[in-house]
Parts: C-alpha cells; sequence; structure tokens
C-alpha cells in the first residue's frame, strides 16, 4: 500500500489501537494528524514518525465537543491543505450490567463513541467533497454485532456507528467518499487489560483461531480500506476477529 500525498487523521491516537493505525498509515507514507484529549499524549508518536522522515502533527480535541472538532479540520487544513483519510478510532467505555447503568454512563458512551464520529464525519466530509477524494473509516466492535452482558451503551453505540457508516457511505458515494466499519474482535490493549480474568477466558473460548487479535491486526485492515485499492469498498463493516463472530 502506498498513502504518499495523502493526509490522515486519526481520532484517539495516544495509544493502543488508535496509535498503531497512526505508525501504520505514516509507515506508508501518509502525512499525519495524531488526535487527542490531551496533545502532550501524542508528542512521543510525533516525534517517532518524524525521526523515521516522515510528517506528523498533534492536535488537542476531544471529539464528542463540536468547536474542538472544527478546530481539529481547521488545524489540519491550516497545515496540511487536505484530508483524505480519517479514522474514527476514539472511544470508551462504562461497563455495567442494565439496571444498575447510570444515565451519566449512558451519555459519555454515546457521546464520544457515535456522536464523536458523527462529528468528526461530518466536519471532514466538507473538506473531502471538495476534492472529490475520501476515506472515512469508523472503529466498531465484535460486542456491536453480538450483544454483550454489561455493555449495553458500549454495543449501542458501536452499532449505531455501523448504521452512521451505511448512511454516510451512501450520501457520499457520488463525491469519492468511502466510508467503511471495522469491527475488532477482542484485542489485547488498555481497554481490555483491566478485564476480570473470567471474562477473558470465556471471550478466549469463543476465539477459533485461539488467540486475541492485536493492534496490528486492526491496522492492517485499516490500512487496506485506506488505500487506492478498496476504491470500489463502501458502506461494508469488516469483521477482524479471528473468526470470534461470523
Ligand atoms: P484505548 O482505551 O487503549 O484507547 C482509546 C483512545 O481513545 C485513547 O487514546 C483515548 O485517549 C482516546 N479517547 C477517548 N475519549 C476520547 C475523546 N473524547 N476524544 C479524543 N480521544 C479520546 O482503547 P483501544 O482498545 O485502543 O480502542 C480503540 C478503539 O477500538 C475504540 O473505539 C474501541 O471501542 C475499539 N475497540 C477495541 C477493542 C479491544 O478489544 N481493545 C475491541 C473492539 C473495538
Amino acid at each position: 500500500m502506498d498513502l504518499q500525498g495523502r493526509v490522515a487523521i486519526v481520532t484517539g491516537s495516544s495509544r493502543g489501537i488508535g496509535k498503531c493505525i497512526a505508525q501504520n498509515l505514516a509507515q506508508v507514507g501518509a502525512k499525519l494528524v495524531a488526535v487527542s484529549r490531551n496533545a502532550e499524549d501524542t508528542a512521543d508518536l510525533v516525534q517517532q514518525i518524524k525521526d523515521q522522515g516522515g510528517d506528523a502533527i498533534s492536535i488537542q480535541a476531544d471529539v464528542s465537543v463540536a468547536a474542538d472538532v472544527d478546530k481539529m479540520v481547521q488545524g489540519t487544513v491550516e497545515t496540511f491543505g487536505q484530508i483524505d483519510i480519517l479514522v474514527n478510532n476514539a472511544g470508551i467505555t462504562r461497563d455495567s450490567l442494565l439496571a444498575r447503568m447510570k444515565e451519566d454512563d449512558w451519555d459519555a458512551v454515546m457521546n464520544i463513541n457515535l456522536k464523536g464520529a458523527f462529528l468528526c464525519s461530518a466536519a471532514v466530509a466538507k473538506v473531502m467533497a471538495k476534492k472529490r477524494y475520501g476515506r472515512i473509516i469508523n472503529i466498531s466492535s465484535v460486542v456491536g454485532q453480538m450483544g454483550n452482558i454489561g455493555q449495553a451503551n458500549y454495543c449501542a453505540s458501536k452499532c449505531g456507528l455501523v448504521g452512521l457508516t451505511r448512511s454516510n457511505a451512501r450520501e457520499l458515494a457520488r463525491r469519492n467518499i468511502t466510508v467503511n466499519a471495522v469491527a475488532p474482535g477482542f484485542i489485547e490493549t488498555d481497554m481490555t487489560a483491566t478485564l476480570p480474568e473470567k471474562v477473558c477466558n470465556d471471550m478466549m473460548a469463543q476465539i477459533p483461531q485461539g488467540r486475541f487479535g492485536s493492534p496490528q491486526d486492526i491496522a492492517d485492515a485499516v490500512i487496506f480500506l485506506a488505500s487506492e485499492q478498496a476504491g470500489y469498498i463502501t458502506g461494508h463493516e469488516l469483521s477482524v476477529n479471528g473468526g470470534m463472530y461470523m
């Protein structure tokens, strides 16, 4: 894959899957905009990309705040003049059983995981449409497909993201902008590190390949969907889950 000359925004790129996607996009030549709630959190990543001969900047933005998202788009265009790729990766969990789930937990997850992707997609699509080129990739989840006990808010947000993906894919197709989702299975990151051993063992028992995924497994799928070669794929949710759900 060659993304020389392309400009890519990755939300939530301070760690985990987002960081790995950002590193991979830069490795294949994209100019990288590393977005996080605290710009200091992506300083090392930006320096690493520059040390390897790439081009990258940090932009501070909370994806659930419209003014921050506008600032993110403005900052990207001021520095690089265009936006070709958006990866809506930022996401959180606030798990609890339905009966105990607080309204705040519901709202926080919806605001970041779903509204954040809406705000970023809408703002970035305006820039992409002018150039008649774009790739938007939303990071959904296997549990958005299956459902999961204790994750009503998270699963609803990730399932909603697929509806957003399909609608935006239809709406933006004539502008040569593709919109797809990547649905990770169980990936070893900070998000899953705190899960109890029993939950991890139960998950593992459901994975035909017999291993948890890595951020690299997700980055590989994202790079493909961000490439020229994936130009006729839109509105698709690509599962990367070791066979956990099929
Ligand atoms: P993580 O918690 O390690 O990283 C999440 C990133 O999002 C962090 O950089 C965090 O700072 C950022 N973020 C959170 N709220 C934000 C906000 N309001 N604005 C900007 N950035 C914000 O999680 P991860 O495992 O790397 O997950 C990345 C994405 O993949 C998430 O959308 C997650 O839901 C999804 N996912 C993860 C798994 C998994 O097993 N780890 C499985 C399926 C889907």
